[in-house]
């Protein structure tokens, strides 16, 4: 039976910060991924902004990848010609429960380390932002957007350069444990089944990461390693020459999510959103109807937005380990020889700030292969 050194289940974005940062190391990987091309889930449908790591508790996991992967992610769009642009970002708020949510929120980014955070009046932020209304804002400076595809684009093909190997439309359906290494069974694009062996598992899946683990044999209840989906829809700005936003702007955010917020693009567009909903099944469909809900929410501090000038863009879907009842979980970067399964590494519940933090999880992931060399 073939064998290869190392298998990199999905070509997202951690998948393929896995193989780029892998790819130095002279042995022999397979990234498989199920689509016809990289990048096609969750790492195409998202706000492409550089978190600055506000938000998380201090020491976990989303906090000390984010607060990395930023710093990492704009010196590699710098160093490799990467679209970006470091706009900063206005978290803006309204009435008394909002304002004492800035201050939480300023008080632990403080403790996490980010760096430049201020607190604007009201006078400050009319002369940045004509068209925002509200009493008080935070100002981060460190949060950005870039150009998501030509990242994705540039790890694919750096890894292949240098002997990544890439099957596409190639599904993994079973693992099995044989002999100290693992047995790797996939469906190929005529259904016809393929297994080879492999020393180390890594299970960037997105979306299915907790069934990955569970064709392992894991227990995913057991380790509370299952995954909810929560799905986040994009609207635009019809025209958005009428308005004036020159950062993204952000309410407060709530239990789930960023709250729905502004992001200018690239291209000179004004994305809304994303909302937050849990759902059963994966379903990339926008519901017009809610373009109410996301009006009366963005009207709060863009009074002047109208129901006409917005239509329906795209959306996205959170790989959530925190279930509708839970509060924060953080994500899972786990090698699982404790629970009976060496040489396999986990992400799991790899959601917002995912983007921002890839490199930053590549790292942590290269560092625990090396230890249990
Ligand atoms: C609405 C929304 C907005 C977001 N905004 C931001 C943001 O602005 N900034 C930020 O930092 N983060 C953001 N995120 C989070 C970020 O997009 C994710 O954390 C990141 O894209 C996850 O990448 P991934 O590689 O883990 O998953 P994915 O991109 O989903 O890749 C997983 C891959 O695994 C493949 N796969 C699954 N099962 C199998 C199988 N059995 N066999 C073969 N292949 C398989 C899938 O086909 C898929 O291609 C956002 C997420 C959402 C949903």
């Amino acid at each position: 039976m073939e064998k290869v050194d190392i298998t990199v289940i999905g070509a997202g974005v951690i998948g393929l910060a896995v193989s780029y940062l892998f790819s130095d190391l002279g042995k022999e990987i397979m990234v498989i991924e199920k689509n016809r091309s990289f990048g096609q889930e969750t790492s195409s449908r998202n706000s492409e902004v550089i978190h600055a790591g506000i938000y998380y508790p201090k020491g976990s996991l989303k906090s000390e990848t984010c607060i990395r992967g930023g710093r990492l992610l704009y010196e590699f769009c710098e160093k490799n010609k990467i679209a970006y642009k470091k706009l900063g970002k206005l978290i803006v708020a309204n009435e008394t429960g909002g304002i004492s949510k800035l201050e939480t929120i300023y008080k632990n980014a403080g403790e996490c380390g980010v760096e430049g955070l201020q607190f604007l009046a009201k006078s400050e932020i009319r002369k940045l932002e004509p068209d925002v209304r509200c009493e008080k804002a935070i100002f981060s400076p460190e949060t950005g957007i870039f150009d998501t595809h030509s990242f994705l684009e540039f790890l694919y093909k750096k890894s292949k350069e240098r002997k990544v190997n890439f099957a596409f439309s190639v599904e993994v359906i079973g693992i099995e444990r044989k002999g100290g290494e693992y047995k790797i069974t996939v469906s190929e694009p005529h259904k016809e089944k393929f297994s080879f062996m492999t020393e180390c598992v890594i299970n960037a899946a997105g979306l299915f990461s907790d069934k990955i683990a569970e064709l392992a044999g894991i227990d995913a209840d057991k380790y509370s390693y299952r995954i909810n989906y929560c799905k986040g829809q994009y609207f635009r700005i019809r025209d958005p020459k009428k308005f004036k936003v020159h950062h993204l702007i952000y309410p407060p955010p709530s239990e789930i999510d960023l709250g729905i917020h502004v992001t200018p693009d690239l291209a000179g567009g004004l994305r809304l959103g994303p909302d937050a909903e849990y759902v059963e099944a994966i379903d990339y469909n926008i519901n017009e109807k809610d373009k109410n809900k996301f009006l009366n929410s963005l009207q709060k501090f863009l009074p002047n937005l109208e129901l006409n000038d917005i239509i329906p863009d795209t959306a996205g879907i959170r790989p959530k380990l925190q279930s509708e009842k839970e509060s924060f979980r953080d994500f899972v970067i786990s090698e699982e020889s404790t629970k009976g399964f060496p040489n396999f590494i986990n992400l799991i519940g790899i959601e917002s700030p995912g983007l921002t933090s890839a490199l930053a999880i590549a790292e942590r992931v290269k560092q625990i292969w090396s230890n249990i060399r």
